[in-house]
């Protein structure tokens, strides 16, 4: 997949990702928040809570709900108040949920659920069988053997901290000493992403072409977090240009060259005891790409003769009619622009794509100019093609980033990250003025080589970043208005459209289908496709992640379902419990408020003032009357309770209280933190006053105490008999 007019989708990898974030973010930042009253109240509640007064739980009103909350005199049960904070929970849960780990997706708790010793070949979407193609990762299981296919991460996680998912590998635990290899597609994050978290798990050498091997050795060094002792990364380079085959238990493994976005894409063909089975990985089928290394479509017809028993395609963009144009479509359109650019010239585009950089840089030094690169994950991958001979760079193209200032304008080219406007990446930062080097300036010249990835939000990204660079007077041009600027095509797919992905299946004639690496809707057209192209419907299966698909020569079917789910990582590369993310997600939508109460141990009494922080919830300091009323509840709370309930009790109480409160002032429900701290010993001076005057009398501290604890008492049945009302 990867930088593909599709939905969810892996822009930049290696990049933060953060702000590239593919898809459905928006949809889900609106399903955060139910519509309408945020706890779903009804109207007859209000009616009923307003016996007390209207103004909260009457009797022991201070001034403090006096207004400025917005609360419309409006009295709020301590049902309501819990319901609502329920409901902030459920909604974060509901987002985890998205991502949920196996133990957390339901019914998922149990192992596999069939315990199958038939000579059935059992294929398994550990990940990549929905979400738009992400985290794709395929499992080809035979009695005592076993193979990954790809080991891809999801970079269109929108959770907050969490960079992407991996998939969930509980159902590995169970068959780690089967474990022969991981077989890789092709070198883009969505396809070895997982790599570095799972192979030090479930140790296996790692099968790819040349380039693709170049590619996983990168993403281990760059990887964060340090290797478990004693893990030894082992990788198999393939020859894709020969039809070499290699044993692999009892499996035999050939890469087919295919074209793509990203140097050395392979299509793998695995011969099982069973039969033959093709994954495609991400293609297009390019009849003239710049490396000249076309599609192998004749061994794939070839292995199409020869019998093949499933194929499993790749499904991103099976809605695209017609044929995706060829990469050399856009060479001129670049010597062009670089012809007639009067400054300096800037390109945006995927990080990967080797194969357009060596363009960019043909038609450079066509026009007479050097080559600058930027950004860090592409210069990585830029000296890793350099180092396996993946790149003709004549000798002096290449000038260093910072040398760009001295030189003259018309002398430069430079090449870059941040084609779909992501804030961190290196043209966004050139247009910003945030960069070491480099600040855009009037009559330079902007390409953006690629579409903005669709449901990804990040139009609007581009959007801002290209009205930046209009009031600088910078020269833009951006694929999708080439016709209005007069220019020819700025970027093309890497993937294919209908016509291609029938072709695939004509070429291969599979006796079944699986469509895979794709949005469940577009394997399902894909589906139609094929049985266009004569593949009976019986023959078909859409799968979804974790289902076990087994084949016997004349047989395909579902068998049941392996635990499966989503792992998610931090920036550091880090393992993230669904938790901590879904207090994230509260925290992010309610906001927090820490209480820190100082409490003399033996007269119960408040040493000094109530602590109330606040984070994300709401401005205190212009919400006076909420922070009065909320001292002077904690105040009332100490009083009437430390001394009645042991500590641990208390803090509930009071946790429970002060959200009641909180929401009843604000209709928000904050996480509540409530810090006590107990000072034991009679502090002198510091003893606090509490007695009250009543009838000109001074009560006892006992008397005090049997009154409040009766208020409370009080208030607590109300809140009770409100509760049930409002149920
Ligand atoms: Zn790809």
């Amino acid at each position: 997949m990867e930088n593909e007019p599709t939905p969810p989708q892996t822009p930049q990898p290696a990049q933060p990702a953060k702000a590239a974030k593919a898809a459905d973010g928006a949809a889900r930042s609106r399903s955060r928040r139910p519509a309408g009253p945020k706890n779903g109240q009804q109207p007859k509640a209000n009616g009923a809570g307003n016996k007390s007064g209207g103004r909260g739980r009457g009797g022991n009103n201070s001034n403090a709900n006096g207004g400025g909350s917005g609360n419309g005199g409006r009295s709020i049960s301590r049902g309501q108040a819990i319901r609502a904070q329920k409901q902030s929970q459920m909604d974060a849960q509901r987002i985890v949920n998205q991502y949920a780990s196996a133990t957390a997706v339901a019914g998922n708790q149990r192992r596999a659920n069939v315990i199958d010793d038939s000579p059935r070949l059992k294929v398994i979407g550990l990940g990549g069988m929905d979400g738009g193609g992400s985290k794709n990762m395929i499992l080809v299981e035979y009695l005592n053997d076993a193979v990954i296919m790809d080991c891809g991460n999801d970079l269109g996680v929108d959770l907050p901290g969490i960079n992407y998912g991996i998939a969930d590998t509980t159902y590995l635990e169970s068959i780690k000493q089967k474990l022969r290899a991981y077989i890789i597609t092709h070198g883009h994050l969505d396809h070895i992403g997982g790599l570095p978290h799972i192979v030090p798990k479930f140790p296996a050498p790692i099968y790819g072409s040349n380039f693709t091997i170049g590619r996983v050795e990168e993403i281990f060094q760059n990887f964060g977090l340090p290797m478990p002792d004693g893990f030894e990364l082992k990788t198999v380079t393939m020859n894709e240009n020969t039809h070499e085959r290699l044993k692999v238990g009892p499996f035999f493994v050939e890469l087919v060259r295919i074209t793509h976005s990203i140097p050395g894409s392979t299509v793998i063909v695995l011969d099982t005891p069973v039969g033959r089975l093709i994954n495609t990985g991400d293609f297009r089928l390019d009849p003239n790409p710049l490396d000249h290394e076309r599609s192998d479509i004749e061994r794939l017809e070839q292995l199409g003769n020869e019998g093949v028993l499933a194929l499993m395609s790749e499904s991103t963009t099976v809605e695209r009619p017609g044929r995706t144009p060829s990469e050399s479509t856009i060479e001129q359109s670049f010597k062009d622009i670089i012809e007639a650019a009067p400054g300096r010239i800037f390109v945006g585009l995927f990080s990967t794509n080797m194969n357009r950089v060596q363009m960019i840089v043909n038609a450079a030094v066509h026009g007479g100019r050097k080559v600058a690169m930027d950004g860090r994950s592409m210069v990585s991958t830029l000296e890793m093609a350099l180092r396996h001979g993946f790149m003709k760079i004549p000798k002096g193209t290449f000038v260093p980033i910072a040398n760009v200032p001295n030189m003259k304008d018309n002398e430069v080219v430079v090449v870059c990250t941040g084609s779909q406007g992501e804030p961190s990446s290196a043209l966004q930062r050139m247009a910003s003025g945030d960069h070491r080097h480099i600040k855009l300036k009037e009559q330079d010249t902007v390409v953006l080589s690629s579409t903005p990835i669709p449901e990804s939000g990040n139009d609007s990204l581009i959007g801002d970043m290209v009205d930046g660079l209009v009031r600088k007077h910078v020269h833009v041009f951006e694929h999708r208005h080439h016709d209005l600027d007069n220019i020819g095509p700025l970027h093309v797919s890497g993937h294919a459209s209908r016509d291609e992905y029938a072709d695939m299946i004509n070429m291969t004639k599979p006796k079944f289908f699986v469509p895979i690496y794709g949005a469940y809707r577009s394997k399902q057209r894909h589906i139609e496709l094929a049985i266009e192209q004569g593949i009976p419907r019986a023959n078909t299966i859409n799968a979804e992640n974790g289902q076990i698909i087994a084949f016997t020569p004349d047989k395909m079917e579902i068998v049941g379902e392996v635990p499966h789910g989503t792992v998610l990582v931090d920036q550091t590369g880090a393992v993230v419990s669904n938790i901590v993310v879904k207090d994230r997600i509260v925290l992010a939508e309610e906001g927090l408020v820490a209480i820190v109460l100082t409490i003399d141990k033996k007269s119960g009494s408040l040493l000094t003032s109530p602590d109330i922080i606040s984070r994300g919830f709401i401005y205190m300091r212009e919400q006076e009357e909420i922070m009065n009323g909320l001292r002077v509840e904690l105040r009332r709370a100490v009083q009437q309770r430390f001394k009645r309930v042991d500590l641990d009790r208390f803090k509930t109480e009071l946790k429970d209280h002060i959200t009641h409160y909180l929401f009843e002032q604000t209709q928000r429900s904050p996480i509540v933190i409530p810090v006590v701290n107990v000072v034991a010993g009679g502090s002198g001076g510091n003893k606090p006053e509490v007695k009250t005057a009543a009838n000109g009398r001074t009560k006892t501290s006992e008397q005090i105490a049997q009154e409040q604890e009766k208020r409370f008492q009080e208030m607590r049945a109300r809140l009770l008999t409100q509760d049930a009302r409002v149920d």
